[in-house]
Formats: structure tokens, sequence, C-alpha cells
């Protein structure tokens, strides 16, 4: 690991002074995934900028219904809060399904949105990849690509995103509000990363001199029922494979409200926007659901080992909204 230096800030103006200030560093909050890139030599920061001090570790509701999350709200605290596990069930699921429970108790919320990806050719310095080496190629394409995206990709990057908790803050229409050299914003989860076109070295659209200060989902009273269902090669500790985030509302049959997000499937969560259009206003059976999932599924495209995501992601999406339908969708 190259050397680095280590500032530790109390408060979010300082944060950003800090970075501003010092060329090549990095915010360090859970370390679960930095310090390991820094280990493997991929990320090399001159400076680290410790923000696990500020106090933005809070769970709020809000007088609209919504709930924020302080960025520092830890995974583990994050799924166990009772306002999340009864409203968003789905978000609290998510998280238990991602990692082991040691790295659920240290990873940060703001860090989960900011992990990157466990394309294996990323993590081996001897491939090439051009998001870690922007320019050199990408050995995933003609590589072993079981694990990569099937959609939005491009022939720079096949990379997925590979958050579970992000995938279900997708399906929630969540906002991530930072702040920034004299300038706070907000931006939607599904603006929030970016797909890789010719530049998969970068993996949001967050300024270089801008704090995750918190994650605000909106009131969506349907969202108590909704779920996560991830598909993945062994029942714990592994990314998934495809996974879906969804939130269901039936009314006398029909189809009232309904969210929907896949995981592992792309270079960012999947806002499942052509599905849903398929599904809102209609009956909701199982003829239904398949249509919607083949219509999202259209644009898919595989590659030499993942063509099976395909079929897979369209029938996890039918079995979610089979189960939310029957479990508590229809009134
Ligand atoms: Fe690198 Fe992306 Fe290719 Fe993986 S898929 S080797 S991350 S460029």
């Amino acid at each position: 690991m190259k050397n680095f230096a280590y500032a530790r800030a109390q408060d979010a103006d300082t944060a950003v002074q800090l970075i501003t200030q010092n060329q090549n560093a990095k915010f360090l909050s859970g370390g679960t995934n930095l310090v390991d890139l820094m280990r493997e030599n991929i990320e090399q920061p001159d400076h680290l900028i410790d923000v696990t001090g500020l106090p933005l570790a809070q769970v709020e509701e809000l007088p609209g219904g919504g709930v924020s999350i302080g960025a520092l709200v830890r995974n583990s605290h994050l799924a166990a809060n009772q306002i999340i596990r009864e409203r968003y069930p789905v978000l609290s699921q998510a998280i238990l399904m991602g990692a082991s429970a040691q790295i659920r108790n240290m990873a940060t919320t703001g860090g989960n949105l900011m992990q990157r990806t466990r394309c294996y050719y990323f993590y081996d310095t001897d491939a090439r990849c051009n998001k870690r080496e922007p320019g050199t190629g990408c050995d995933a394409l003609e590589g072993f690509n079981r694990i990569h995206a099937i959609l939005g990709a491009s022939d720079d990057c096949i990379a997925t995103h590979p958050s579970d908790m992000c995938v279900a803050l997708a399906a929630l229409d969540a906002t991530v509000h930072v702040t920034g050299t004299g300038v706070e914003r907000t931006i939607p989860i599904v603006e929030f990363h970016r797909l890789p076109e010719d530049t998969p070295q970068i993996d949001t659209n967050l300024q270089p001199d801008e704090l995750i200060t918190s994650v605000e989902l909106p009131a969506l009273p349907f969202a108590r029922n909704s779920m996560y269902r991830k598909v993945r090669d062994r029942a714990s500790y592994a990314f998934a494979l495809v996974s879906v985030a969804a939130a269901l509302e039936v009314e006398d049959g029909t189809i009232k409200n309904v969210r929907l997000a896949l995981g592992g499937v792309a270079h960012k969560p999947w806002r499942a926007t052509e599905a849903e259009k398929v599904l809102t206003g209609a009956k909701a059976d199982e003829e239904i659901f398949k249509r919607a999932a083949a219509e999202e599924l259209k644009a898919a495209r595989g590659y030499k080992h993942n063509s099976f995501k395909i079929e897979l992601a369209e029938r996890t999406i039918v079995s979610v909204l089979k189960t939310l339908a029957s479990e508590g969708g229809a009134r």
C-alpha cells in the first residue's frame, strides 16, 4: 500500500475544505471497500479525509412522511431501524442480503453508494481494464464475464454495480443530498451512478469536492408492500447475479402503483421503467408480469458467459411481482 496523509474532519465544511486543498484526496468512512482497494494498489490516494466524526449518523422522519438517512448511518443500523423495516422493507431486506454482518457493522450509507465494481479484472492489476487505467482495454469483454452487465454496457466496460442497498433506493425514488464548495444540491438516485459509455473510470455524477450528507426517502405508503430478491451463487456473502427490488399496489385487481429496479445487470442500479409502463394500470396477473419483464429485457445483450442472466432477470421479476400481488398488494 502506498503511504498517505490522514486528516480527521469534525464538520462537513472542514471536510470539503480539506478535500479541495489536497490533490488526489478521498473521503474515508467505513473503509470496507476503499481500504481493500488501497491494499491492492488499485486506489492510491495521497490523502484520506476521515469523515466518521461528522454528525451524520441519524435516521429521521421528515414532516411530509419521508425519511432522512444520514450518510454515516451504518448499514446494520439502517437495516434494523423500525421505520425502515415497516415502511420500506425492501431497503432493510436488500441491506441484510449484502456482505457479512461484520462488514455491515462498519459500512455506511454514503460509502455504500460509493463502492466500486467487483469485476475480477478491475482487481487484477495485470489485466487490461479501462476503469482502472483508462485507454488500456477491457479483458472482461472476451474473458470470463459471468458476473457482468447485460443492460447499458459499452464496448469500453461491461462491469456491474455491486450494491444491493442502491437497488432498493432506486426502486424507492430516493434522493442523495450532497454538499460541496459553497453549494448544496440533491441528486435523484437514478442519476447518481453513471453508465460506462467511454468513461468507465467515472462511477458517479458526484463532483470531486462533494460530500454525501444524507439520503432521503420520499413518503411512499405502498412501499410497505415491497421486497428484495437476490439470486446469487451461494446463500451469503456473495454479490447478486441478478436482483429485483419492487413495491406494488393493486386495487380491485388493477395495478395502481409499481416501482421496480434490478441489480447485478448494469453499471448502475437499473430502474425498470419499461416494465413499469407496461404494468401501471394493467390487470395484475402472471401474463402481464411476464410481458413487462420481457419488455424491460428487450434491450439486454449477453456476453459469452452471462447470457443466462437475461432469462434469470425475467423470471425473478415475475416471481417477485407474483409474491407481492399475493402477499399484500391486492386490496
Ligand atoms: Fe475494467 Fe470494466 Fe472491463 Fe471490468 S468490465 S475489466 S471494470 S473495463
